[in-house]
């Protein structure tokens, strides 16, 4: 695969096999773009090609991505082509006929970071590195983990200490060596590039490193592939849908958003899909904050690239983050769909769990259920329309964060082991 980097704040281009991670006249803002030849994409594959491919996984679109010989070096781990589930019950409560939930917690270490691990564990191993650090907020320290573990490489993982212990579980099982941080995640994020500078450790942190939204854009190809196929993408049921020879977008994605890689990488892989032209429009992209980490959102609204960091609190502590990372490309992907930013409270990305477990059987961490609360809050306020398709993106498990979900799951019943005491019980 031939490709180049782009700054995205100058334009400058940048040859990948002499510039490592970021645009050398920006420092640490200047996150590369991946700049693809889509004549030679087009020559190589089509959406028949890949919807035919029997491997059901991220790699199926490995001539999308940018790495030498995928199947050389792809870690041994099922990332991706996680369910797409038309949510008719909890569409119709909100009064949506094609609502779709895009179940990410479905992914080998349970959220949608899996996806930029893969791809970055894939180029450490085509790069010959002998170590692998990031910072994370838990999660894409934890997908990290996992996959490095399939690839048997070592890796340095360094998280707040405050992160919730399941995910801190994740690190340790994986064989990590875990640097819990006495800060915040962007304390860990500094701590963590400063570290891969000093000795040399190759770095995965979220957008810095230019192959996190390379992976992440496997989730868009996901989304209009699986919407193509009628009724419900299972190998057994595969068909082509209406338009026969490309794949359909939908109207409008939803995500939650921290550092903003993630719906950078939604917006990446819809532009690849469109410069193909195996989609016909762009979806609108609708961007969550949680109130309390909204630097995203206030940069939006103001009209401006310019982010100012916030002192995040949330309860998602996925996406709580001072200083997005991927900040102007977060904003650019809204801005420019024609989409929008809106923020929750935490109430609402709590309240929203159980209604996603409830309606709809999936069982989301806040991060995930803050992008269910959004659109609840884009219905209310009437800027979606009830024949739109929508895809939400629920984007890490609920057994992620335990606490959190018992904050609102109500109570069990202690009772003794008897049918009496259980017939009291049942009147209660
Ligand atoms: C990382 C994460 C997000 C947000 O992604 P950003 O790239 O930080 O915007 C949302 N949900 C979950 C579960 C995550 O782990």
């Amino acid at each position: 695969m031939t490709y180049h980097f782009k700054c995205t704040l100058c334009g400058e281009e940048y040859d990948p096999h002499t510039t490592r991670y970021v645009c050398p006249k920006h420092g640490d803002d200047g996150i590369l773009d991946t700049i693809y030849d889509y004549k030679r994409i087009a020559a190589a594959t089509s959406p028949q090609k890949i919807s035919n491919s029997r491997d059901y996984s991220i790699w199926r679109y490995a001539d999308l991505l940018p790495l030498n010989d995928a199947a050389e070096s792809a870690p041994p781990l099922a990332v991706g082509w996680t369910p797409l589930y038309h949510a008719k019950t909890l569409g119709a409560d909100l009064g949506l006929s094609h609502l779709y939930l895009k179940d990410d917690g479905r992914n080998p270490t349970a959220s949608f970071k899996d996806r930029a691990s893969a791809v970055v564990v894939a180029k450490a191993r085509e790069l010959g590195v002998e170590l692998i650090t990031t910072a994370s907020t838990g999660n894409a320290g934890a997908a990290l983990a996992g996959l490095a573990a399939a690839a048997q490489m070592p890796t340095i993982i360094f998280v707040p200490e405050t992160a919730p212990q399941a995910k801190i579980a994740q690190l340790l099982i994986f064989g990590s060596r875990v640097m819990l941080v006495k800060g915040n995640y962007d304390q860990a994020f500094d701590l963590c590039l400063a570290a891969s500078k000093e000795f040399g450790w190759y770095c995965r942190n979220t957008a810095y490193n230019p192959y996190t939204v390379e992976g992440k854009k496997t989730a868009s190809f996901e989304i209009c592939e699986q919407l193509a196929l009628t009724p419900f993408p299972s190998p057994a049921t595969r068909e082509w849908g209406a338009r026969g020879e490309g794949w359909r977008a939908p109207d409008r994605i939803f995500v939650s958003v921290g550092d903003g890689n993630i719906i950078s990488g939604l917006w990446k892989g819809l532009r690849d899909l469109a410069a193909l032209g195996w989609i016909d429009k762009m979806p609108k992209l609708m961007g969550i904050q949680a109130e309390g980490s909204a630097a995203c959102y206030n940069t939006w609204k103001a009209g401006t690239e310019k982010i100012t960091p916030v002192n995040a609190v949330t309860v998602a502590d996925s996406i709580s983050a001072d200083i997005p990372r991927d900040g102007v490309r977060a904003v650019r992907a809204v801005r420019e769909t024609g989409g929008a930013y809106l923020t929750v409270t935490d109430d609402e990305i709590l309240a929203a769990i159980p209604v996603l477990a409830r309606r709809a059987a999936v069982f989301s961490e806040p991060a995930g259920a803050a992008a269910y609360a959004g659109l609840v809050k884009a219905v209310k306020q009437g800027l979606v329309k009830s024949d739109e398709t929508i895809v939400c993106m629920i984007t890490g498990n609920g057994l992620k964060d335990v606490k959190s979900a018992m904050q609102v799951a109500g109570e069990g019943i202690h009772i003794e082991p008897t049918l009496e005491a259980l017939r009291k019980a049942m009147k209660t």
